[in-house]
């Protein structure tokens, strides 16, 4: 195995690494003629360049998975088995490298980018059962000799398209389980931070994976507009921000692919009179400024009931002080830079609207000073936001929490169902009978109860609905296993010369 700090580079430029893409079992240097900067935004500077792939590159990329999947999926489900514990164990071995290099260039700090390793591990254990997984059903004669029986079979190659925030985890949300139900693979990661994944495609080769059953092309809309014209490419998995999710579903189902489209979103998190406010504000504080704010299922906004409204929001904002915001691989670190300078500007400048608009500037990350030029912002409280403003209206997208107050539980609960986002969304309470109403009737694909980021565990599947969910699967767990894979049904009976007759009628079950 080569060292990290050389797995994904092809070749340096000066003093710019070079990312190049990981095609039939190695690396491919790109040709296009077409690049993009990978930033470490610690330090603001730029750290690499990342080829981007021409319509040439992404189909020899799709020829390459499309020669691997008659081999892989004649593969039997014990050997299948066998290569994806051995998976399990080298990325296991390599958590600590894989996230470094999300650090390097996301720059979330070193233990959440070490969580966001394990949640994805979880995803490829869960794989590590695809015999019981792929299991069908059978029914002994369901008509006189005659048995029936399903079966799941793979579609062939599938795509995967990848955000910024998530660059190890999302991408093992889907090809691990694409790959253990007999696919191959095709993934364009986010231009951003792409080095985890060809240093994936590095492990994968290590563990015995067939070439070219798993491929990582670089690029931007020209990679990702040839993966959902490609004939060969049977289903895209997405997941990124609701605009592209919408714009990739709408164009990939119209080219008769099956597709998957996970958007963004704006979670709640409401809290009622009853709840530990201390365990409330602890949470929000972790959920609302974790990973910068950079999560799909971060709480962007608290609908505090009004009577302990006042009491909640100074509990947050006591905490807000302890919050270490530094470079993410030093290790007292807790929160790190936005993914870059552009990003980092229009995160501020929802601060700057919401007290235009009116809302109370709590606390203002604006002010934060951090030695040197990274994509630094602090974390911001802005109370008494009202649904019209900006800051409530938009997915932010960064270390900014709103707090809106509502009168009753009813108008909280209409406020989250109104949003047109419906990823995750969390209620504190002691009240188990107001929890139970709340997970009733609320109109988000994942619910916590005391519990403000939701992440379903791998044996379960997660997605949201409404703006955060194009199609209708959700990934990984089972539905993963359903999206990956098609069924059969074999109806079947032994030559007997005693049921055998001819009969031109309608064929029915005797
Ligand atoms: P993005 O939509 O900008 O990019 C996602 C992918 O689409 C990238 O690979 C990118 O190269 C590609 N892309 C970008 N513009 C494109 C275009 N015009 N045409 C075709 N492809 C294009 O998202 P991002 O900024 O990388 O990630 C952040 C977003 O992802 C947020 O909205 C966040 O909520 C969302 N997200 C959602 C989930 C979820 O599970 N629902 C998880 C993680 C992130």
């Amino acid at each position: 195995m080569t060292e990290v700090a050389e797995a994904p580079v092809a070749a340096r430029s000066g003093e710019l690494k070079r990312i190049s893409h990981w095609i039939g079992g190695r690396i491919v240097e790109g040709t296009s003629g077409r690049s993009g900067p990978v930033y470490d935004p610690a330090k603001g500077i730029q750290a690499a360049e990342v080829d981007f792939a021409s319509v040439e590159e992404i189909d020899r990329a799709v020829q390459a998975a499309q020669a691997a999947f008659p081999a892989w999926r004649a593969m039997s489900l014990s050997r299948r088995t066998e290569l994806f514990f051995r998976i399990r164990a080298l990325v296991d071995e390599h958590r600590e490298d894989i996230a470094k290099l999300l650090t390097a260039e996301h720059g979330k700090v070193l233990s959440d980018a070490m969580g966001e390793v394990a949640r994805g591990l979880e995803v490829i254990e869960y794989c590590c059962g695809i015999p019981e997984l792929l299991k069908g059903e059978f029914s002994e004669q369901a008509s006189t000799g005659i048995d029936v029986y399903s079966i799941r079979q793979p579609l062939g190659v599938i795509g995967g398209i990848t955000p910024f925030n998530f660059p190890a985890m999302v991408p093992m949300w889907m090809w691990a389980p694409a790959i253990a139900c007999g696919n191959t693979f095709v993934l364009k990661p986010s231009e951003k931070d792409p080095s985890a994944s060809v240093y994936t495609g590095e492990l994968l080769n290590e563990a015995g994976l067939p070439d070219g059953v798993f491929n990582v092309v670089h690029g931007d809309k020209v990679a990702v507009d040839r993966i959902l014209e490609h004939p060969d490419v049977s289903a895209v998995s997405f997941v990124g921000s609701t605009p592209i999710a919408k714009y990739v579903y709408e164009t990939g189902t119209s080219r008769g692919k099956r597709i998957q489209a996970l958007g963004g979103a704006k979670n709640h998190m409401v809290v009622l009179p009853d709840a530990d406010l201390d365990m409330a504000a602890d949470a929000a504080v972790s959920a609302a400024y974790g990973s910068a704010g950079e999560r799909c299922m971060a709480v962007s906004v608290v609908v505090a009931l009004e009577s302990v409204a006042d009491e909640l929001v100074g509990k947050i904002k006591e905490r807000l002080p302890n919050v270490k915001i530094g470079p993410g691989l030093e290790p007292d670190s807790e929160m790190g830079p936005l993914i870059t300078r552009q990003h980092r500007d229009k995160v501020a400048s929802y601060i700057d609207s919401a007290s235009e608009q009116g809302a109370e500037v709590v606390a203002d990350g604006r002010a934060l000073k951090v030695d040197g030029d990274g994509f630094f912002l602090g974390v911001s409280l802005i109370d008494n936001v009202t649904p019209e403003m900006d800051c409530y209206r938009d997915e932010i997208f960064g270390p900014v929490l709103s707090v809106v107050r509502a009168k009753t539980y009813d108008e909280a609960v209409k406020l989250v169902n109104d949003n047109p986002y419906g990823n995750g969304v969390a209620i504190f309470t002691r009240d188990g009978g107001a929890a139970r109403e709340f997970e009733f009737g609320v109109d988000a694909g994942m619910v916590g109860v005391n519990v403000p980021i939701p992440v379903p565990v791998a044996y379960y599947s997660f997605g949201g609905w409404k703006s955060s969910l194009f199609g209708d699967s959700h990934i990984y767990g089972p539905e993963g296993i359903h999206f990956y894979t098609r069924g059969k049904v074999v109806t079947r009976r032994w030559p007997d010369p005693a049921t055998s007759t001819i009969d031109l009628g309608f064929p029915q079950t005797r």
